[in-house]
């Protein structure tokens, strides 16, 4: 089977990303190292923009996947919008190049000072979630004499079939107004001060694999936009939401045409302009997390490849069990395979990157773990007091240096050591 990562290839027995010798790369920069692939990503956006040229829209990368300012670079120069959820990450979209005027503020706890800065750089939309943030959103802008333009998330209640903890449009989760509030919800928003209606927005979950959940819920949404429009409230765009999956390991996600055909189709004669929030779907399989077998470890009833990087690097297969495809980065003539645990040094059981793996590797040996563009280094730690990982971005023959590997003295710099007169 073809690797999951389009641009990712063997050579002559050496993975190479793009043009980029992965060996070469790890002698250059160590492990582990997190590398991305320019052109898939931007692959991987231009597959959006294509299936929606001549439609009136706007794709918002969903900055949590992978808030390197590289990474948001790419997309910045793309023309993308960004789908934020943090003060902080409104700051990376500005330090990278991005345009406040293309950003979407989502999430259910935006702070005070976080709605103040959005409201003053001039954000697209703040994408609210709950009646107290109406209200409090509306006393900021006033207080600060503006108008912030709003949508609310509502929470259309369809089952997304995906993992418990990335499915978010069901009633008993956190996020959205209800939606049958939501009608109540836009009235109000219509006599507050300091706020300008301007879509709706929903998002129902990660890592989706059927497209007919989605569909359910456009239709939902756009069922309340035209109950909204009969009453005078006409609302200038929707919003989708992100969501689309990716293949890890033997999935079939649909393309991104195919997901988005029955959605566009319903666009046909609509006013209102159609958003969507991906995250996943265009830096998942632009990524993968180099990393070094420190050595092999062969039990009674388990063998282990203990690599240099490690749950606090790539959380995602202790968090949600999710597999990562890994594979060695050289091939090796005449070592037998076996079959493995690859597992990092943290003292927890949790601590795996990849189970049961056949491989055939020796101490020493570079492994890639596939498909780790989002939500692997924006998930990362410090546990066990280990520097973050390196992350370069490949472009053709080009690498560039994204993030340099964390020193363990910068782990510490605002901590203060106990002085004698305390
Ligand atoms: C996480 C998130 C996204 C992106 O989801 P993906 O599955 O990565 O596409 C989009 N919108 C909102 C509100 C999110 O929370």
């Amino acid at each position: 089977m073809s690797f999951p990562i389009p641009t990712l290839s063997r050579i002559g027995g050496e993975l190479q990303l793009e043009s980029v010798s992965l060996t070469e790369l790890a002698h250059q920069y160590g492990t582990p190292t997190y590398v991305y692939s320019a052109r898939a990503m931007r692959d991987a956006y231009g597959a959006y923009a294509e299936a929606l040229a001549g439609v009136p829209s706007q794709v918002c990368y969903a900055v949590k996947a992978n808030s390197n300012l590289a990474v948001l670079g790419v997309f910045a120069r793309l023309g993308a919008g960004f789908d934020i959820v943090s003060g902080g990450e409104l700051s990376r979209v500005l330090a990278a190049g991005g345009r406040a005027e293309k950003v979407v503020f989502s999430g259910v706890g935006k702070r005070g000072d976080e709605i103040a800065q959005a409201i003053e750089c001039g954000i697209q939309c703040f994408n609210i979630e709950s009646a107290a943030e109406l209200d409090q959103i509306s006393r900021i802008a006033s207080y600060l004499g503006k108008t912030a333009p709003v949508a609310f998330r509502v929470n259309p209640a369809v089952d997304p079939k995906t993992h418990p903890y990335i499915s978010t449009g069901l009633r008993s989760n956190k996020f959205g107004v209800d939606f049958d509030e939501a009608l109540a919800l836009y009235r109000r928003a219509q006599t507050l001060p300091g706020l300008r209606v301007s879509g709706i927005a929903c998002h129902i979950g990660s890592q989706l694999l059927d497209p007919a959940p989605v569909v359910e819920a456009a239709d939902k949404v756009l069922g309340l936009v035209d109950r909204l429009a009969a009453e005078g409230i006409l609302l200038d765009h929707i919003d989708l939401g992100g969501g689309l999956g990716i293949r890890y390991q033997d999935e079939a996600p649909p393309s991104v045409a195919d997901y988005l055909a029955p959605l566009i189709a319903r666009f046909g004669q609509r006013r209102e302009k159609l958003c969507f929030e991906p995250g996943r779907s265009l830096v998942g399989n632009a990524g993968l997390l180099l990393t070094r077998v420190e050595l092999l470890k062969h039990g009674v009833e388990k063998n282990f490849a203990v690599v240099d990087a490690a749950m606090n690097d790539l959380a995602r297969p202790a968090l949600y069990d999710a597999y990562h495809a890994s594979v060695p980065v050289s091939e090796r003539q005449g070592t037998a395979a076996a079959c493995y645990d690859i597992v990092g040094p943290i003292c927890e059981s949790g601590d795996f990157l990849a189970r049961e793996r056949e491989l055939a590797i020796a101490d020493g040996d570079l492994l890639a773990l596939l498909s780790a563009g989002a939500y692997g280094m924006t998930m990362s730690s410090n546990y066990n007091t280990r520097p973050r990982a390196a992350e370069v971005l490949v472009d053709g023959e080009r690498t560039f240096l994204a993030r340099s590997r964390e020193t363990v003295e910068s782990l510490y710099l605002n901590e203060h050591a106990l002085p004698a007169s305390f």
